[in-house]
């Protein structure tokens, strides 16, 4: 399981590595009340278990009030690398000095945890190793012993080469303390990494961990309480999905979509995009997937708050139109959904699942009388606010139209 770095940094700060002052915050009204407890500057961070946030413009610096309202406004609507952005970190805005690299990770070649550092920290550490593999040190823990003295020191002559003294001084004390916790964190949480990226040193000349990222072990999760409410929502979602024997992908834009088979759901997204609609997620039921399958699919499809309508997408073979019928009815009677779904159903029993659906005559749910024709009306349905249901060619019309804006 990968955390979040808010979720990473409160194990930090109970493992005693030094943090800024942070909060999370899900609205521009909850980034404004940070500032008021922690004041400005300050760095609002997305939170999104993607690496390259900086890059891609989710680590802003505010300022003042405004600088902060704007840099919230555009990170909780930004994804990046194709995932929303769950919430945002505001943290105090520290001066750096300089952005150094910790690590311990699992190297499963050798099957031993590996201590990592580099002072060419704030890059990616993926680069460091490629083109300058003498920046990066690595060095075996033995699980059993823990980090060596003589491995802390190697960190630490790294480190402190070129500084003068007293702040050699300093900052190898400090240093030394955080891979010590850095170690005990990895041990006791029973993580697979605890990757700080970058670990700066302040002008103030203060250590501290201004990037989480920390992964645990799925297999140990049982052996610390708490930590499964940890799981993100995506996470939570794809659980509940392959419990089902479904697929799920999570995309950026508001049109659920269910399909069955790679080929037909990928086909299925490119007509939502040419006709200028975003899907929001996508599941996939496979082929001769039961009614159950169906109602689970359309769950986890349902309980992304972003989805305002539905297509799906299915050609039968192995799967049954009267089965997916079924399995969307009452899906969509368990989830109370009134939102607009089109469907499109076509192959096996699709006439039998057409009637069905027709039958159960509900206002917010059409037949279409084809893909395109499917996709038109559900772009129409998120874009357009035009209803959903009306006449429908194999007499797959449902209920009266209007409603479902
Ligand atoms: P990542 O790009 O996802 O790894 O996000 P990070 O949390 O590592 O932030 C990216 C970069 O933003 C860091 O390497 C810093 O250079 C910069 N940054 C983050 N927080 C602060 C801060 O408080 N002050 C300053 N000056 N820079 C910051
Ligand atoms: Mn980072």
């Amino acid at each position: 399981m990968d955390l979040y770095e808010y979720q990473g940094k409160r194990l930090f700060a109970e493992a005693g590595i030094p943090v800024a002052r942070s909060r999370l915050a899900t609205s521009i009204a909850e980034a404004r009340e940070v500032a008021r407890e922690i004041g400005l500057p300050l760095v609002v961070k997305a939170q999104v278990l993607s690496g390259g946030r900086g890059k891609a413009g989710g680590v802003r610096m505010a300022a003042d009030e405004m600088q902060l309202v704007a840099a919230a406004r555009d990170i909780l609507e930004m994804a990046i690398q194709g995932r929303r952005v769950a919430a945002l970190l505001v943290e105090e805005a520290v001066a750096i000095e300089r952005e150094l690299y910790l690590a311990v990770t699992l190297d499963r070649h050798r099957r031993c945890p590996l201590l990592l550092f580099s002072t060419r920290g704030g890059m990616d550490i993926e680069e460091v190793a490629r083109e300058e593999p003498q920046a990066l040190l690595s060095a075996p823990i033995d699980p059993l012993t823990g980090v060596r003295d003589d491995q802390v020191e190697r960190v630490v002559d790294a480190a402190t080469a070129g500084v003068e003294g007293g702040d050699a001084r300093a900052l190898g004390e400090s240093l030394t303390e955080v891979v010590r916790r850095v170690w005990e964190l990895y041990r006791s949480k029973d993580a697979t990494l605890v990757e700080i990226n970058p670990l700066v040193v302040c002008a103030s000349g203060q250590v501290l961990a201004l990037d989480a990222k920390v992964s645990l072990d799925d297999n140990a999760l049982y052996r610390h309480s708490g930590m499964e409410e940890w799981r993100g929502v995506e996470d939570e979602r794809e659980r509940r999905a392959a419990e089902a024997g479904v697929k799920y992908v999570s995309l950026d834009g508001d049109v659920g979509v269910l399909g069955n088979g790679a080929g037909l759901v990928m086909s299925t997204l490119d007509l939502i995009a040419g006709a200028g609609g975003r899907p929001a997620n996508f599941c996939d039921v496979g082929g001769g997937a039961r009614a159950q399958q169906v109602v689970a699919a359309l769950a986890v499809v349902l309980s992304d708050t972003r989805v305002r309508a539905v297509l799906v997408n299915i050609f039968g073979g192995l799967t049954r139109g009267d089965e997916v019928a079924r399995g969307l009815l009452d899906g969509l009677a368990a989830a109370g959904a009134t939102l607009p779904v089109v469907v499109r159903l076509d192959g096996n029993q699709a006439e039998q699942g057409r009637a069905l659906i027709a039958a159960a005559e509900l206002a917010n749910v059409a037949a279409a009388a084809d893909v395109d024709d499917a996709v038109e009306r559900v772009v129409a349905a998120v874009n357009g606010g035009v209803a959903v249901p009306g006449p429908a060619a194999h007499g797959g019309s449902a209920g009266p139209p209007g409603g479902l804006a």
